[in-house]
């Protein structure tokens, strides 16, 4: 089998059964909607940085910036007064830098093979969709950098703006749209603020869940946590992570109990390990090389509709043309933070005209640029 040799030598076998189980349920067609709620541990390989923890680099480079206590960042009455430290920790954090990990090509795997019901992520990094799940089997509970809206006016921001006006230098971000000028808010479910109404729309569908994979997440952020209880009584649940949390801290010492399974690890391990059990590690394997090929492929797109004349490449046809030229230009200074300065003025007055062009386009264009989707598409 092999299966230990994957597991380092200082790791036994003994760990596997609740991985094995989750598989078995899965190839023999027991598991047929299969239900994953997942938080940041699945994100940690992908070098997001763990800023809910006070300790990290990222609080760390926030103390500099007075905050009063460190999660007023997150918070909507301390960001209408003050958001200058939220578009400080947005530079780090938005869309555009990290990879998927091999746990999110997983997920992306179960949908292809069609046993995904939904994915409940408390990430806002949109790392789900970027390794290729559907946007709609994706519920992000805490929303996500994907979309931005006006506090004043309430209108969306584009994408391109967001990047281009603030994200790449941290600067704040403000309304493009005539006079307005008011502050925009990227889509992040603030402290203060309701979750999605679709977070509670959905729940009723979690009833009709045949096996729920919980994936690094401390199950402590209410009322996400309560959604493990959310699935029907017999359903199994497996725990993916480092320590045992929420209703699987009984199984501290064992692996199993009833229904419940405990695999105490790293999720990027574990998935490729219930991969191989499903004969999909091959795939796995292309599924992360090939869509590493095409992120970088669509960052480099986004650099160049953001050059001055990407506005008019993303409207016509021969954008593939505009992307080639703008990637042998902007092939030397690539890697994010190296963008010159110079690139600021006039991807802002490129801003500037995409205010002037009709909603749908600039929504169009927002897509193209945000999404680090593979085949950007107008949502008309
Ligand atoms: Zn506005």
């Amino acid at each position: 089998m092999g299966l230990p040799d994957l597991l380092g030598k200082d790791k036994s076998a003994d760990k596997l059964p609740p991985l094995l189980h989750a598989a078995e349920l899965i190839k023999s067609g027991k598991a047929k909607k299969v239900t994953v709620l997942a938080g940041a541990g699945i994100s940690t390989s992908a070098g997001i940085p763990d800023f809910r923890s006070p300790g990290t680099g990222l609080y760390d480079n926030l103390q500099a910036l007075d905050l009063p206590y460190p999660e007023a960042v997150f918070d909507v009455s301390y960001f209408e007064v003050r958001p200058e430290p939220f578009w400080t920790l947005a530079k780090d954090l938005y869309p555009g830098k990290y990879f998927p990990t091999p746990t999110h090509y997983f997920l992306a795997l179960l949908q292809k093979y069609g046993v995904l019901q939904r994915v409940w992520t408390q990430n806002i990094d949109t790392l789900e969709t970027a390794a290729g799940v559907p946007e709609k089997l994706v519920l992000e509970a805490h929303g996500s950098f994907r979309t931005a809206h006006c506090l004043r006016c309430s209108r969306p921001s584009s994408a391109e703006h967001v990047v281009s006006s603030g994200v790449r230098h941290g600067h704040v971000v403000r309304c493009s749209h005539n006079s307005c000028n008011g502050l925009v808010k990227p889509d992040i479910v603030f402290f203060g603020e309701g979750l999605p109404d679709d977070f509670f729309r959905l729940q009723r569908e979690l009833r009709d869940c045949d096996l729920l994979i919980v994936l690094g997440t401390s199950l402590q952020v209410m009322p996400f946590a309560g959604l493990v209880n959310a699935v029907g009584s017999n359903v199994p649940r497996v725990l993916i992570n480092r320590e045992a949390v929420g209703p699987f801290e009984r199984l501290k010492h064992n692996k199993s109990k009833g229904r419940d399974h405990l695999y105490k690890g790293d999720t990027d391990e574990a998935a490729r390990i219930i991969a191989r059990e499903l004969g999909w590690e091959d795939e796995l394997d292309k599924a992360i090389e090939e869509g590493h090929k095409e992120l970088q492929k669509v960052w480099k797109e986004r650099e160049g509709l953001l050059e001055p004349k990407g506005k008019k490449a993303a409207k016509g046809g021969d954008k593939k043309e505009e992307t080639k030229k703008a990637e042998t230009k902007k092939e030397a200074g690539q890697k994010g933070d190296t963008a010159k300065a110079g690139d600021v003025e006039p991807a802002a007055k490129d801003s500037k005209a995409a205010k002037a062009d009709a909603d749908a386009d600039v929504d169009a264009l927002a897509d193209a640029v945000s999404k680090v989707e593979v085949s950007p598409k107008p949502k008309v």
